[in-house]
């Protein structure tokens, strides 16, 4: 294989990930290699069967096309399964670094410890790694996750034949607001008590367990041992697919919640919105206690930089950040506790590697394409319908109902034109969330107000009123 092969190949990645996203791009393709290009063909591998047939039913056309647009002679894309023995035997530290799934893989390398679930001599049972410095006593609570922090910690705490609180514990929030870390510090407290076993996995860890347990023919074990554990703890749960895996979930997380065992999940959104789901599923997730962790406002931001730059001194103790440069990045950097985290680096790493003594201007040098402008507010399509109900004068309930008249039907598709430009949700999904509508009334009503408000100037400002409403 040329560099050239190899620089075609890292544009590839680099188009893949920028079109499914940076969640869904490590945990599918961050493990694919490329091996060979020869007349037409490339040839990629990955290191499970699981991935090589997920990639192959779902990103199969995606992968070609995104080549094809590097390299318009490619006609075919192969998938291959390489062998993992000869593999681990080249790149031992890789073998290690390829368990960390999605985006935990940031803190490879550290000897990461592995919880107390490995023993049991079943792969798939291994859960996923844990970061030691995901615990309860680094985690900062502030307004936005006062309930979910207690919740966990009450969670991790119960001892065995403690009576079940909530059970699932359902915690939702966007990207880098801390769900790992919470899920993590529950697993380390849980485990730390030595009396439940808590076994954390990433979604892709469970569908990649129960495939491959399946394929070794120890699905019973698999069952078994999963139903003798204490806490089941799954993040990420928005990655989980594929028919088979969501009856095995759904199964997996009745017996355990009959039997009396915790089980805590984290996911992107809030459960009525996983898609993928059968309705049976969602209500029972939506049946323990479901937690939203909002953003992270700015004292919370700026306690959290305190309490890092705290851990930092304890191997850097000349690192230094003045309080005024802390209120800079507490104030700038809003996205999310990962470009904190980032943020702090590059202030280190300058301090480390110049000398200099860290400054304002050296930190608004550092960090300035970081700071972003603010997040636009998660809309919740019940908002959406609440506004637009109380702005119409109509009920809630009318906007879902199969009622026709026209002071309904305008303000319904209001509702379902705002939920589609103010959400990601797709548009089966606001169907079902409007009284079990098809796909096409909701594109009808789309269309049909993108129609209107060109011309009618009175829709179009009640429509920016309402957005603007949502959006505060
Ligand atoms: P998520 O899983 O929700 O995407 P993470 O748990 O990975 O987010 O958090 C991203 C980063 O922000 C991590 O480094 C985490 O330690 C940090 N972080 C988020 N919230 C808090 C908090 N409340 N206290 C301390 N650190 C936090
Ligand atoms: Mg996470």
């Amino acid at each position: 294989m040329t560099n050239a092969d190899q620089d075609g190949w890292s544009r590839v990645k680099g188009r893949l990930r920028v079109e499914v996203g940076d969640d869904v791009y490590s945990s599918w393709f961050a493990r694919m290699d490329l091996e060979a290009i020869e007349e037409g063909t490339v040839r990629l591998s990955v290191p499970t069967r699981f991935l090589k047939s997920w990639i192959q039913s779902h990103y199969a056309e995606r992968v070609l096309a995104c080549w094809q647009a590097e390299q318009p002679q490619i006609v075919r894309v192969e998938l291959i399964v390489r062998s993992a023995v000869l593999r681990s035997a080249v790149v031992k530290p890789k073998a290690e670094l390829e368990m960390g799934s999605g985006d935990n893989g940031r803190f490879n390398g550290n000897g990461r410890p592995q919880p107390a679930g490995d023993a049991t001599g079943h792969e798939a049972l291994g859960g996923s790694p844990l970061d030691a410095r995901l615990t309860f006593d680094t985690f900062v609570v502030g307004r936005s996750n006062t309930l979910a922090q207690a919740a966990a910690k009450q969670v991790a705490a119960a001892k065995r034949g403690d009576p079940v609180m909530f059970n699932p514990l359902y915690i939702h929030a966007g990207v880098g607001l801390g769900k790992t870390h919470l899920l993590q510090a529950v697993t380390w407290a849980g485990n730390g008590l030595g009396e439940r076993k808590v076994l954390y996995l990433t979604a892709e860890k469970f569908m990649y367990g129960f495939v491959s347990a399946l394929r070794t023919q120890t699905a019973l074990a698999f069952k078994e041992a999963l139903r003798g554990i204490g806490v089941l703890v799954i993040d990420d749960l928005q990655f989980l697919q594929g028919k088979s895996t969501q009856a095995e979930f759904c199964h997996t997380l009745n017996a355990l919640i009959d039997a009396g065992r915790q089980v805590v999940i984290a996911s992107d959104r809030p459960p009525a919105d996983l898609e993928s789901l059968d309705d049976r599923v969602r209500s029972r997730l939506a049946g323990g206690l479901v937690v939203e962790m909002g953003p992270l406002g700015e004292e919370l931001r700026f306690e959290i930089l305190k309490s890092r730059v705290t851990a930092a001194r304890s191997h850097h103790p000349s690192f230094d950040v003045p309080p005024p440069v802390l209120s800079y990045i507490a104030k700038t950097v809003t996205h999310n506790g990962r470009d904190l985290e980032g943020a702090l680096n590059r202030l280190l790493a300058h301090n480390k590697l110049t000398g200099h003594a860290v400054t304002l201007e050296m930190a608004e040098r550092e960090v300035r394409d970081l700071i972003r402008p603010q997040e636009p507010k998660r809309v919740k399509i019940e908002d959406i319908q609440r506004v637009v109900a109380r702005q119409y004068n109509v009920s809630r309930s009318d906007l879902l109902s199969s009622r026709r008249t026209a002071n309904v039907v305008r303000p319904r598709q209001v509702a379902m034109y705002l939920a589609k430009t103010l959400t990601l949700r797709s548009l089966p999904e606001i169907g079902r969330r409007f009284g079990g509508r098809d796909h096409t009334t909701v594109l009808h009503a789309v269309r049909k107000i993108e129609g209107l408000v060109g011309n009618d100037m009175a829709l179009a400002e009640e429509i920016e009123i309402l957005k603007r409403q949502l959006q505060e």
